[in-house]
């Protein structure tokens, strides 16, 4: 291909620094668009990354290549050694928006994705090949002597094992005494928490890790914007499996950390920039980058993010309240079932767990200030038996089958497939976006399905 139809041949990268700087260099938003003091998430959702549409193009275009070229002008040749350039932005593209060197570094839609990320989650982000290779990424960083963890979802627990094994990491209950963690050690805190969906107070670690100079990483996994914000309960490290919400069409991988602002390296080197600059130069050696495929999925489903997270979560909360009202006996205008349903319920459910269940944290006050977007889409359901429970997904007919949450189709898994540590009477179910009234009449239907096999 000659450099006169090469559509990107017109693009004179001397002739872009008025674009914006991508998030890895600069912690503070550069461009009005990509600024959440002047914007709400819906509409950082759709413009944060205008400063790097380089073409005409209104969607973005699917970049694919490994390799990019090098400017055809020697004079604008500058070689990529950052110890030459001190204070010199890490990547080149950050100067200019088209240059891009090797997809291990940086690629156009990646760096897309990581734009608007940034500006949704008001601190800078760094994209991984999944929400596991994050963590890893992540703890190769910091390097923590002690990791404090709970319950939660067990491939995490699976990664620090294999820290464990590299750096002999010791591994604490997320409720250790305060004393057992040390400077530099590390709480790692799901919350909402798999696969019950409820919550635990992020205010709370936050102060049990920084007493003692330790850090605390939140996987937000469960509670993507617009639900709740952790650095407001004093996180330092947020993650996020964002194969789940962020992607949204359970058709990519991806793993995402952010990073508050102002942390330092531990040690105190590095100054504001110290841990997202290490990140980002680890993640060229440790290679778990997202495709070009991918970080343009990336983009396409996180400008939907904000409308499908807010139904999701409003439907999970009503699916809850009318189950459990149901196992509660209410009745009256109160509840959106009739007595028969109530039975029907009654006969095969035992138990539903949610945060909106959380009676006395919401009286507290701090479940509301922590989710202030609503609750997570994902709850569990405890069955009279582990039979039922095996027997109940091939009775649904609009909830998949499966494992993993977050995608436009509601999902529900008898538990004990995939986590040999929850009982075989739970089924953890991820709301889709199908209508509210259409998943309520499903259950029922299974329901009345699993009563008529079972003579209940
Ligand atoms: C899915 C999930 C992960 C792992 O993410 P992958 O993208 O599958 O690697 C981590 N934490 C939580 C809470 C998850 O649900």
């Amino acid at each position: 291909m000659t450099d006169t139809n090469d559509p990107m041949a017109n693009v004179d990268s001397a002739g872009l620094t008025q674009a914006t700087i991508p998030p890895s260099k600069e912690v503070t938003a550069t461009s009005p668009v990509q600024d959440a003091n002047l914007y709400q998430l819906a509409t950082l959702s759709i413009h944060a990354d205008d400063p790097l549409n380089i073409l005409t193009d209104v969607a973005p275009p699917l970049h694919v290549s490994t390799t990019f070229r090098y400017a055809s002008d020697p004079s604008q040749l500058r070689p990529f050694r950052p110890a030459d350039r001190p204070g010199a932005p890490i990547f080149p593209h950050q100067e200019t928006p088209s240059e891009h060197c090797y997809s291990r570094l940086t690629t156009h839609s990646t760096s897309r994705f990581e734009t608007i990320l940034t500006s949704l989650l008001k601190n800078p982000c760094v994209t991984y090949s999944s929400g596991l290779s994050a963590l890893h990424a992540f703890l190769t960083h910091l390097v923590p002597k002690r990791v404090s963890i709970g319950a939660g979802y067990h491939g995490c627990r699976g990664v620090l094992r294999l820290h464990t094994r590299l750096a002999g990491t010791t591994v604490l209950p997320l409720d250790c005494a305060d004393d057992d963690l040390h400077r530099g050690d590390l709480i790692i805190l799901e919350t909402p928490i798999n696969p019950t969906g409820l919550a635990l107070d992020i205010a709370h670690y936050a102060k049990k890790a920084h007493d003692r100079g330790a850090y605390l990483c939140v996987d937000s996994t469960f509670a993507p914007p617009p639900l709740q914000d952790p650095f407001v309960q004093g996180a330092d490290v947020v993650m996020h499996s964002g194969t789940k919400y962020f992607g949204g069409h359970s058709d990519m991988l991806c793993g995402v950390l952010s990073v508050r602002k102002d942390l330092a390296l531990p040690g105190g080197e590095g100054g504001k920039e110290g841990w997202i600059s290490r990140l980002i130069e680890d993640r060229e050696y440790i290679g778990a980058v997202m495709g070009g495929l991918e970080g343009w999925l990336g983009v396409r489903s996180v400008r939907t993010m904000e409308l499908r997270v807010t139904r999701q979560s409003e439907t999970a909360t009503k699916l809850v309240r009318a189950l459990s009202q149901a196992l509660d006996g209410v009745s009256g205008e109160e509840t959106l079932l009739n007595e028969d349903e109530r039975t029907v319920i009654g006969k095969v459910m035992q138990k539903v767990q949610h945060a909106s269940l959380q009676k006395r944290d919401l009286e507290d006050g701090w479940l509301r200030n922590q989710m202030p977007g609503g609750f997570g889409p994902v709850f569990a359901i405890t069955l009279k038996s582990g039979d039922l429970a095996r027997h109940l997904p091939s009775k649904l007919r609009l909830f998949h089958h499966a494992t993993s949450l977050g995608g436009v189709e509601s999902l529900i898994e008898w538990r004990t497939m995939s986590d040999a540590t929850v009982g075989t009477d739970v089924l953890r179910v991820s709301v889709g976006i199908e209508h509210f009234r259409d998943l309520l009449d499903d259950f029922l239907q299974a329901f009345r399905a699993l009563i008529a096999d079972f003579d209940l």
